[in-house]
Parts: C-alpha cells; structure tokens; sequence
C-alpha cells in the first residue's frame, strides 16, 4: 500500500472528528473515501453516489480548529476546489477556507465554456489550445450531466462562403483536440458500455440549418456556417461538485472564513487565522501546507514575500462583462461566434433557458469585491447582437447581467490585457506558501495538479494526481429520477445541475408538497433546491441560492431583485426552515439580496435595483 493510500485511510476513518455527510462512517457509505481507496478506477467510476454534498458548516467550523491537516487551501473559486480534490485523492489531510461563498469570485462569472479557446489559435498558443483541449475531453467524460457538448457556429451571409481561414483554424482545433483523432461520433461506448464523448469534426452547414440552430438569424437570411463543437457547464456548480468529490475523500471546507494572516513557525507557513465572517470570531487552522488559490487577491496573501522573493508581477485585473436575454427575444439552439469589429468576437450561447452573451474585455481599476457590470459594455453587447442578428433589443430586455474579473499577469509591457497569456503561474516563496494563479476555468484539475506535485515533490512522498480518473458527481438522466408531480423540464434542470443527487432535492419536495412550484415561472428551477442548497450545500444567505446554488440571480434578475418580488419572498421562505430564519430574518435576507443585486449590477439597469426593477 503506497504512502497515499495509507494516508488517505487514516483520514477516512477519524482525522476530520466530523460526520461524514451520509450520517455513516465513510467506510460504510460506498460513497466514501475507504471505499474508493480500495476500489479499482472503474469501479469507482460507477460507484452510486447516496451521499448529500458538502459537509455542514459548523461541523467543519469545529474541525478546522480540532484537527492539524496537511494542506489549507485558501480559496473556494474552482483552482481551490481543484487542489483540494487533488490533495485529499491523493491521501492529504485536506482544509479549505473560502473569504466570501464558494464560487462568489471569477468562477461564477465565466463564459461557462469548457473549450480550447478557438481564439487563442490566433495568436498561434497551441499549447494553450491543446492542453485545455485534452481538458476538455476529460471533463466531459469524468462529469456528463454537468459538462455537456455544444454546437456552435461561424456563420457568412450575403451568398458568401464562410471564411476559409476560419476553416484551416478548426481544422487545427480538430486535430489538436484528441491524443487520436476519431471520426465522427460525439458519442461512443468503451468495453465497459460507460458512453465516452469526443467532437465530430467541424463541418460547414447550409443556411436552413443555420436558421434551425440559430432562429435569431432568420431575418438576415445566413448562406452558410461553420459548425464545430466545444463545450458548456455551470460554472459555480462545477465548483460545488469538484468541492462535493473533495468532501468525499475527507477534504473539511468552510465558506465565510476569510484568511486573514498566515501562521508562522520559524519563517515557515504552518497555516491560516481565519475570520469567520458568520460570527466574528477568530479562528486557527493549523496545517503543514498553504496553497493560495486566491485568483485575483493572490497578491493580497502574504504580497511582499511574494512580490520580493518570485519577482511576481502585479495582478493586473480585466473585466468581463456578460448579459442575458430571454429566449423570445434571443432564440439560439446553438452558440455563435459573433464578430464585433476589430478581429474581435463575442459569443452568444443558449444557457439555461436563457441567451448568454458576453464578454468584453477592459482593464479594470476598481475594487474587486463587487465589480458591476460596466453599463457601456452592456450597450455594446446589445449593439453587437442587434447589428449582427438584425433584431432590435433593447435594455430593457435584459435579464441579468454580471463581469468577472481575470486574474491576469501583467507583464509590466503595457500590452493589452486580452494580449496577455491565460497561462497558469505558480508561485513557491520561503515560507513555503505555494501560489496558484491565472489559467482557466477549463484549466483547473491541470492547475491543481501543479500545485499538489509541488508539495509532493517537496516531501518525498510517493503519490500520483488522481483527478483524471476520479468522476465529479454521478450522471443521472431525468429517467433515473422519481418525480411524480414535478414537470419534465425541472427534472432535466435537476438531472444536469445535480446529476444522481438530484434524489436528495426531489425528496424535499416530497416531504413539502408546496416545494414542488417553480422560483420564478418561466424558468425550471425549483424552490425544493433552496433548503437543499441551505442543508447540504452551505448556502448561508438567500444571495447565496439565488446566484450560485441555483442561477436565477442572473437570469431573471429583474423580477427577483424589485422591491416587492413575490418570488423572491417565497424563495426566502421556502430556504428558512433549513437555517432557522423566523420573518425578521426572512425580511432581512430579503433586503441583503436587493443590496447584493444592487452592488453587483445583476438587473443591468443603471439604476440602483429596486427603483428600476418593475
Ligand atoms: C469574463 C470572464 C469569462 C471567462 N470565461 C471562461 C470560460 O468560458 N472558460 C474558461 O475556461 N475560463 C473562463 N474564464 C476564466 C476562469 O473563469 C478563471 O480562470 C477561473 O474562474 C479562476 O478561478 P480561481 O479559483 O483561480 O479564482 P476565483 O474563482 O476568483 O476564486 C478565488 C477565491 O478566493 C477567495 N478569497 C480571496 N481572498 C481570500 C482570503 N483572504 N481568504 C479566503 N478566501 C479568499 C475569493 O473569495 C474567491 O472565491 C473567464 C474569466 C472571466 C473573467
């Protein structure tokens, strides 16, 4: 048994002094860590998952301060989660402390693409293209439900071809984008019957089938496009489900823990003091290791020692600002690469029932804990769509809108921050601390990756990455869920957000019958998710389940955030009773959402949000 394993065992068994969030010991459970450490990769890639999601709060509060680890991860965006499932599979004894929610940084404001990057081919960073391309792959397959392929189109009008440039781009990401290229199939079965996913080449498509993928072209009448594949997940849920896989193997993870000094012993970082931002209180978490996977507050973690010793160039934020538009308004059944002058493009995609569009790409100066959307990027997004799918939209179409800023290097040139690579850097300074930073949400099991070799590396021990070989969640089709009473296109919702737990939410609304109604009409998300996100998924404020748990703070934002929203009550009522919240509470998370919603620009409305809300 290699010196992981062994680790990894003791960990299963005691180390956390927390319950393992089946009520079972994790060596009961068939979901647990015990399990897996014995179990063959294949088998584990079918292990039935009957276990909730995240550890509860306040047991992994007290665990935190119990227990010496070997590793904290500072960061819950998706490079946290990332190094923590990495280290905790590979046997660590693993902490991870998040300032503000899970995913509240740039990992709920991404494009949601799991792609190469057609784009970076123009500036010939192939290595870039290809790894994140392998990514690609594996992340579809390690996690169907929530990874899924998607069309998307180059499209040339006015009986022009499309442009053969464009072609000779997609042929590279084509040959780039597997170790052998398979013709076609998007999806086939391996020896196991377990359906693997790789891209069918590009190909170019008549203007009829351009109008079936695209309705919002119609007027414009297209003669043809390119169709070539990438893929598209949820982003914050992406998040919580690597969290959730990193649970499994013993990680204990803490949101609204802020770090706010590193432990020192002998000039060695010997872990974090945290600030448990709930309830004011300080508190050591002691560990051998400190990763910081802090992405655009990198430099905020111990910056002199890492701004002296690495030579670490100062993070020089970009922001990114995407909107949403409602079906009617935007009808897509598939994602197009839209040009908007100067060699650059925007995409549009369909996500969640709604157009996402976006994103621009601007230097950006302001402070980084509620970055709003920026309202002439808006205007030129709508600008953007109007000119090129020859429709008239207009502000107040808009259902969300939200920017996310990147954690880019700057090189000091005073290069445009779009020209500056997303490589992922790391950083090792004297006290050991190991930062992480850059790269791409596609990127991230590669970024964790270096990050726990590092450590390996530094300690001798014998343990391989796992992560390639570790599903994220288990996929279950809406067939696989009991549901009477509930509508198809909820159960899908659930079936592609939670995979086979989706169980655990549907068994809320069978317990409550009146949680079985949707949160806001047109969309499917459903109010049983609400006290589920609230009990298994640390969700500790309505703001919480509304952006990140479920999406509808940047889907139907308007309604949501007006003062009176109906919906936004029920949405605060059905989420109390899985944190106590009597009305007072009800009320007071109520107006804490309306002031996130303002802070954050999510309406689009220039407006503060409850005077431009109708
Ligand atoms: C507009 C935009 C679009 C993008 N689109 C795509 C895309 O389509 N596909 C793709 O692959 N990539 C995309 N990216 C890139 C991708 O989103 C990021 O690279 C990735 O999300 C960064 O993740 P992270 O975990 O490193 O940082 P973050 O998600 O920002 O996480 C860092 C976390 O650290 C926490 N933190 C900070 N300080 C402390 C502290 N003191 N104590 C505890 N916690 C702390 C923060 O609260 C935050 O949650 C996009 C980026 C942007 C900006």
């Amino acid at each position: 048994m290699s010196g992981a394993q062994g680790s990894l065992r003791r960990r299963a068994g005691t180390a956390t002094g927390a319950q393992h969030p089946c009520g079972l010991g994790p060596r009961t459970c068939a979901a647990g860590a015990g399990f897996l450490a014995d179990a063959p990769p294949r088998i584990a890639a079918r292990r039935r998952l009957t276990c909730r999601n995240v550890i509860a709060r306040d047991d992994a509060l007290a665990a935190l301060e119990a227990e010496l680890f070997d590793l904290v991860v500072i960061g819950g965006g998706i490079t946290g989660a990332g190094v923590a499932l990495d280290a905790a599979s590979r046997g660590y004894s693993v902490a991870l402390v998040e300032r503000d929610d899970y995913a509240s940084g740039t990992s709920s404001r991404s494009s949601k693409l799991v792609h190469g990057g057609l784009r970076y081919l123009q500036n010939f960073d192939l290595g870039l293209v290809r790894e994140a391309l392998l990514e690609r792959a594996l992340l579809v397959n390690l996690a169907p439900h929530l990874v899924r392929p998607l069309e998307l189109l180059v499209a040339s009008f006015e009986g022009k071809h499309p442009q053969r440039t464009v072609g000779v781009g997609l042929n590279m990401y084509d040959a780039m984008a597997t170790e052998r290229l398979r013709l076609p199939g998007r999806r086939r079965r391996d020896g196991d019957g377990i359906e693997e996913w790789s891209p069918d080449r590009h190909r170019v498509i008549d203007g009829e089938e351009v109008k079936r993928l695209l309705p919002a072209l119609a007027g414009r009448d297209p003669t043809a496009a390119y169709l070539f594949y990438d893929c598209q997940t949820d982003d914050a849920r992406l998040v919580l489900t690597v969290l959730g896989e990193a649970e499994r193997y013993g990680a204990v993870m803490a949101n609204r823990c802020e770090v706010i000094e590193l432990l020192d012993e002998n000039g060695r970082a010997v872990g974090a003091r945290c600030l448990d931002r709930v309830s004011g209180r300080e508190l050591a978490v002691r560990a051998a290791n400190v990763v910081n996977a802090t992405g655009v507050w990198a430099d905020t973690i111990r910056s002199e020692e890492l701004y002296e010793q690495e030579e670490v160039p100062h993070i020089r934020p970009s922001r990114g600002t995407h909107i949403t538009l409602p079906y009617d308004k935007l009808p897509l059944n598939a994602g197009a690469i839209v040009p908007v002058g100067d060699g650059r493009t925007i995409f549009t995609l369909p996500w969640l029932g709604r157009a996402l569009v976006g994103t621009t790409d601007n230097d950006y100066e302001g402070p980084l804990d509620h970055v709003p959307p920026d309202q002439a990027d808006i205007e030129y997004l709508l600008g953007a769509c109007n000119r090129f799918f020859g429709i008239a939209l207009e502000a107040s179409d808009v259902t969300g809108a939200y920017a996310g800023v990147r954690p880019l290097i700057s090189t000091g040139d005073t290069k445009k921050s779009v020209d500056i690579s997303r490589r992922a850097e790391l950083f090792e300074t004297s006290s050991g601390l190991v930062t992480i930073t850059g790269g791409k949400l596609t990127t991230w099991r590669r970024m964790a990756k270096m990050a726990v070799d590092r450590i390996v590396e530094r300690e001798g021990r014998e343990a391989p990455c796992r992560t390639h070989e570790i599903p994220l969640g288990q996929p279950a089709g809406p067939d696989d869920l009991a549901h009477a009473g509930i509508d198809d296109e909820s159960v899908a919702l659930l079936a592609h957000r939670y995979g086979y737990a989706a169980r655990e939410v549907l068994a809320e609304s069978e317990e409550d019958a009146s949680l079985r109604g949707r949160i806001v009409p047109d969309l499917p998300d459903l109010l049983a998710e609400l006290p589920f996100a609230a009990r298994h998924e640390q969700a500790t404020t309505l703001a919480d389940a509304l952006l990140r748990r479920t999406r509808l703070g940047i889907l139907a934002a308007p309604r949501l955030a007006a003062a009176d929203s109906p919906e936004a009550r029920a949405a605060a009522v059905a989420m109390g009773p899985g944190l106590g919240w009597d009305d007072t509470r009800v009320a007071a998370e109520l107006a804490g959402w309306r002031e996130v919603a303002r802070a954050e620009g999510l309406t689009g409305a220039p407006e503060p949000a409850e005077s431009a809300a109708a």
